[in-house]
């Protein structure tokens, strides 16, 4: 048998999507030697397609804002309405309470992603495609050693001073220490294509996301280039198990559901294939070891109603690479450097998730519908938006007087906030039979406790 190829490395990263390919290259910028594994080629597909204006000064730092600019499409603001309004209401980034960038941008994952894989090479980072990590065990220094094989079936194994997790949802450490645990309270799932023809917001705001609430869940439409419009619905399980029709079928009868919104697929043409992704709410016990950190989604993911993955990915990215210079300058940091990073990373998570968790209760429909600027709490919603969730206290105290309102609303709308609260229950810790992932993965494996069903 041929023996495996071995290679020294100082960081080996298994994922090139954003958050592998920002930390790797990162810390190629220090002067490390870094290679990153990605069992797909770029570019692949991906959903996740609209940007937080929090995320730009990333972008700007890696040097690739021109480039995603030319593929981009403008996002000044999101809006939300219930499917059956006539009306939308628009927060526009700009009005954010520390008027941080008044933009993002919209778009194709597959390219975003692959410019940011391309980037980390010009960088000095050795990317290699089409290899996928099968093992990686630890000597009692942190330093790894990890098996990967090749598309064409050739055998590596690599020796790296530190290892970062960024392999997405795939979740590579939690499911080998069998520590991912799935939200049981936020079971949903998604279905989702790309359309041509959609009805755009009028002027300036054409390029900004449309948030629907509807009786089974929330709706996306996310504008992109050339025409085309991402839309994706995001459901209950117990309605999504109704579907008895193609998930072609089923994406337009859903979107029927919704008037306002099947109103502006009038001369809508389905362009791709109709994807869907289920039970996608989890966390794994940690994000740190001795000898390694998890990034992105390989670490938790939330659900996308904020647009938040991309950034928090990118942002966590940030911040590992801090954690993995400094503990190859000094091993003896590690714990300190691990803590603050540990602790970065799910203040992001927790002050986005507290807002998610509730967004189809009638009391955050409220407060979403009806901002007042009192106290500057419509721009502090605005902020949480923009993805100003870690740093600013005066924001992060604004979010705590709306925890106040939200538990006045729960009260006023208490029958409502029941149902809710009693649809949410029977949909708890469902698990979707035969759904797979966007990238075509069974989406249930892995979780701790049981294998998929
Ligand atoms: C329905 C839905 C809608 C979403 N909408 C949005 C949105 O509008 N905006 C937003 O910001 N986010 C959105 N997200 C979330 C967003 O897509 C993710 O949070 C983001 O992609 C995370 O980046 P990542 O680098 O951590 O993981 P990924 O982008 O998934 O990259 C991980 C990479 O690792 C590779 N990999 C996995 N295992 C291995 C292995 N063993 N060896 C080698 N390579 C491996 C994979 O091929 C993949 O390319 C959405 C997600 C879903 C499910």
């Amino acid at each position: 048998m041929e023996a495996a190829r071995t290679i020294d490395v100082d960081v080996l990263v298994a994922g090139g999507g954003p958050a592998g390919s920002t930390i790797s290259t990162l810390l190629a910028r220090k002067g490390h030697k870094v290679t990153v594994l990605e069992k797909d080629t770029h570019p692949r597909f991906h959903i996740g397609e609209s940007l937080l204006p929090c995320n730009m000064p990333i972008v700007e730092e890696l040097g690739v804002m021109n480039e995603l600019r030319a593929m981009g499409v403008v996002k000044l603001g999101a809006d939300f309405s219930l499917a059956t309004d006539e009306t939308w209401r628009t927060y526009h980034f700009a009005r954010s309470y520390n008027k941080t960038p008044p933009n993002a941008y919209e778009v194709k994952r597959s390219d975003f992603d692959e410019l940011l894989f391309r980037n980390a090479t010009k960088n000095g980072v050795d990317t290699r495609e089409g290899v996928t990590l099968n093992s990686v065990t630890w000597d009692s220094e942190g330093k790894s050693r990890a098996e990967a094989v090749t598309a064409s079936g050739e055998k590596l194994v690599f020796n790296a001073k530190y290892f970062v997790d960024a392999s997405g949802r795939d979740t590579f450490l939690s499911k080998k220490f069998d520590m991912k645990v799935q939200n049981k309270n936020h079971a949903s799932a998604a279905i989702f294509g790309h359309f041509r023809n959609v009805t755009r917001r009028p002027g300036a705001d054409q390029g900004n996301i449309s948030i629907y609430w509807f009786d089974h869940g929330w709706m996306w439409f996310i504008p992109l280039q050339d025409n085309i419009v991402s839309v994706g619905c995001v459901c209950w399980p117990e309605y999504l198990k109704t579907r008895t029709t193609s998930p072609e079928d089923f994406l337009w009868a859903t979107l029927k559901l919704a008037p306002k919104a099947y109103e502006r697929m009038a001369q809508a043409e389905l362009i791709s294939e109709v994807r869907a992704t289920g039970n996608y709410s989890y966390t794994s016990d940690r994000m740190i070891g001795k000898g390694y950190i998890m990034i992105g989604d390989a670490f938790a993911f939330i659900d996308p109603v904020f647009s938040s993955g991309v950034y928090l990915a990118m942002n966590g990215a940030k911040a590992g690479a801090v954690v993995v210079d400094g503990v190859l300058a000094d091993r003896r940091a590690e714990a300190r450097l691990q803590k603050d990073f540990d602790e970065r990373v799910r203040k992001g998570i927790e002050n986005f998730s507290w807002f998610i968790y509730r967004f189809t209760s009638p009391a955050m429909r409220w407060i979403f519908k009806n901002p007042r600027n009192m106290f500057r709490l419509e721009e502090a919603i605005i902020s949480m938006l923009a993805g100003d969730v870690f740093d600013s206290k005066d924001v992060l105290r604004r979010f705590a007087m709306l925890r106040a309102i939200y538990a006045v609303r729960v009260v006023a709308n208490f029958k409502d906030q029941l149902k809710n609260k009693l649809t949410r229950k029977r949909n708890a810790g469902t698990v979707f039979r035969g759904v797979t992932t966007a990238e075509g993965q069974p989406d249930t494996v892995g979780f701790r406790g049981g294998a998929n069903p």
